[in-house]
């Protein structure tokens, strides 16, 4: 077998030992002589593989019970879209927090339903910032407020949860999600497409605080209306079946793990070590501010950029596989999420200072 340290930014890397249970379970899941691809969603084996995956879920956030969770399909780039056609309520407006391209988008899409506040702007340093706490201000009128805790293309995450008093906090977990423990309380609702931290793509999870429920208007799309989701327990329609069980078996690795504190611990070793070796060389740099550096995300780029190539195809002789920055930023960029072992971070630093002696 010959399997790489995979940075790539998603769809990303998975557990080995999940992909080794699939791999057993492929044909035969638990004595049902099928696979779980072939299983009727309906049927009580899918339905207690659906039921676990949310309890651990559950259990590895620490979830209240006046949340409700979804396994919904359509990417967070739906949810886009969803968030205001399930919130707005009687309200026109909403607060949005402009930090990279992926709130970039969020607000695009916004903006067909609402009037968009953009509360908070980080483009005049390229989005390599995240705003001080204390300079949000929030429009009482506002539905709701919505962040992007990780902005996967520069690498900036916010080293705080705002708080927004009553006005509901919306947030795009997409990158951070299972990163670390987070109190579920202060949110009102949490949304992440699966493929970065969670499972294959395909999956889109959504957790809503029960109140913010049945607010839609009734000419929107029904598969568009969290509540028409949750009355039905995500099957509505055909949820995407095996990539829910593959969740459901991340899920149940991160418990035996030791769950969000080990994960968190860590995370923020495998991050501290990368950019420590950034930060202690002239050949490489990070352009992001270290207040809100992700652990997720470690965008680097090599102080002469002729030499990306070169070092872009020594990494792959180490098993270091996608490694190249966003098209719109360039340079480098190492994911680093829950499943890459801290081996693999360290094979990429000392690869880095070998590459640096030879070509400095
Ligand atoms: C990757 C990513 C997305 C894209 O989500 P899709 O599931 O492809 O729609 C959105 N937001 C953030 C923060 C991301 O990291």
């Amino acid at each position: 077998m010959n399997r790489v340290f995979n940075f790539s930014a998603g769809p990303a890397i998975l557990p080995q030992k999940v992909l080794e249970q699939a791999r057993d379970e492929m044909l035969d899941w638990n004595g049902s002589g099928m696979s779980v691809m072939e299983m009727s969603h309906r049927g009580k084996e899918y339905l207690s593989i659906a039921a676990k995956a949310e309890a651990d879920l559950r259990e590895l956030m620490s979830i209240p019970d006046n949340y409700k969770v979804l396994f919904l399909q359509g990417g967070a780039s739906s949810q886009f879209a969803m968030v205001p056609i399930n919130l707005l309520g009687d309200k026109t407006s909403a607060d949005y927090l402009l930090t990279g391209q992926w709130s970039k988008k969020a607000i695009a899409e916004a903006k067909r339903y609402c009037d968009v506040n953009v509360i908070a702007d980080t483009s005049d340093t390229n989005f390599t910032t995240i705003p001080a706490e204390e300079t949000l201000k929030f429009n009482p009128d506002a539905a709701y407020v919505h962040y992007t805790p990780n902005e996967t293309i520069v690498g900036v995450e916010f080293p705080y949860i705002p708080d927004t008093g009553d006005i509901p906090l919306v947030a795009d977990m997409s990158s951070t999600i299972l990163s670390r423990q987070i109190d579920v309380s202060k949110f009102g609702l949490i949304y992440a497409g699966a493929q970065k931290n969670i499972g294959p793509a395909g999956l889109t999870i959504v957790i809503i605080r029960e109140d913010l429920l049945g607010k839609a208007k009734s000419n929107m799309p029904a598969m568009f209306d969290y509540k028409i989701h949750v009355d039905n327990d995500s099957m509505y329609n055909t949820p995407p079946t095996y990539s829910w069980y593959l969740a459901g078996l991340v899920f149940a690795w991160l418990k035996e793990k030791g769950g969000l504190p080990a994960m968190e611990a860590i995370n923020q070793k495998k991050a501290d070590k990368l950019y420590a070796a950034i930060d202690a060389s002239d050949f490489y740099s990070s352009p992001v501010e270290k207040s809100c550096r992700s652990w997720m995300k470690v965008p680097f780029v090599l102080a002469n950029a002729d030499l990306d190539a070169k070092f872009l195809e020594g990494a792959a002789k180490q098993k270091l596989h996608s490694l190249k920055g966003h098209r719109s930023v360039g340079g480098m960029r190492a994911s680093i999420y829950n499943a890459m072992p801290v081996e693999g971070v360290d094979v990429l630093i000392d690869f880095m200072a070998t590459f640096e002696k030879n070509n400095a």
